[in-house]
């Protein structure tokens, strides 16, 4: 079983990790820039961020058989801090860079108008630099948030297939159904989606367009989410050409849009363990 993972912060995972989701099939990630709990102050704490997504992981994901690639932005609860704001205007030359597959996440967290000022900034980014855009939804709120953030999407004129909405659940997955954007599902172990409703969700709706992810981050979370869910398909009578459908075809579609996806050999990839000790201080 090979799997992509659509959004992970590895950031705020450790080695072993790396080393547990290779073992479970993962060979292929993307991991959009987020906020890091710590609230950032200032323009170059974002730079150096978003040089160690495009640095220092893929390297370490490299070291355990998994290929890293990114997804890079403003976050929706950094947009309302107008000392992060100015990251908006370094952001083109980051998004020309090669790791780079999408622009996210974006989206609304409080639905502020500052948030909202990022998000359609950020949609004319993914337009002017052909890239396709990972979307986040609120927490709170989730209904009115995600039908809203389809009204955006809609505005910008950013063709709906390039658009991907997450977090999404038993509320919003029939309006993003219907708008033609990807649904993405962000399993937890005790909030949201968990793999049961999720296999309902895919049994109800089908295989396309449908992505779902661990989300895995600071916060609980687990990154063998995925895997979790592909056992429970098999175990609910989809078949292994479904599963690979969903947590590997999909992902692979979806973000193969920006030309920059590079995961022809990672199904099939080991661990390169040449030179894999890395020097700690
Ligand atoms: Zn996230």
């Amino acid at each position: 079983m090979r799997i992509f993972d659509p959004h992970i912060h590895m950031t705020s995972r450790t080695t072993g990790d790396y080393e547990r989701m290779h073992a479970a099939g993962v060979r292929a990630v993307v991991e959009p820039a987020f906020w890091l709990g710590q609230p950032r102050t200032h323009v170059g704490s974002f730079l150096d961020y978003f040089d160690a997504l495009l640095g220092w992981e893929p390297y370490r994901a490299a070291q355990h058989g998994i290929r890293h690639h990114c997804a890079l932005a403003l976050n929706p609860k950094e947009a309302n801090d107008p000392r992060c704001a100015a990251v908006l205007a370094e952001l083109p030359r980051y998004l020309l860079k090669d790791g780079v597959v999408a622009v996210g996440e974006v989206g609304y967290d409080s639905m502020t108008a500052e948030e909202e000022r990022a998000f359609e900034a950020q949609l004319a980014l993914a337009q002017e630099n052909d890239l396709p855009v990972l979307v986040h939804t609120p927490h709170r709120d989730k209904t009115a948030g995600t039908r809203r953030t389809l009204d955006v999407v809609r505005a910008a004129g950013i063709p709906s297939g390039r658009v991907l909405v997450d977090h999404l659940n038993e509320l919003t997955v029939g309006m993003v159904a219907d708008s033609g954007c990807w649904m993405g599902f962000s399993i937890y172990p005790d909030t949201k989606m968990d793999p049961d409703r999720m296999v309902t969700l895919l049994k109800e709706y089908g295989t396309d367009r449908m992505l779902v992810n661990s989300a895995a981050d600071w916060g609980r979370s687990d990154p063998l989410k995925t895997r979790e869910v592909a056992d429970v398909m098999l175990a609910a009578g989809f078949g292994e050409d479904d599963v690979d459908r969903v947590l590997w075809r999909n992902p692979v579609a979806f973000y193969g849009q920006s030309g920059r996806l590079d995961v022809e050999t990672a199904s099939e990839a080991g661990p390169d363990y040449a030179g894999n000790t890395i020097r700690r201080g």
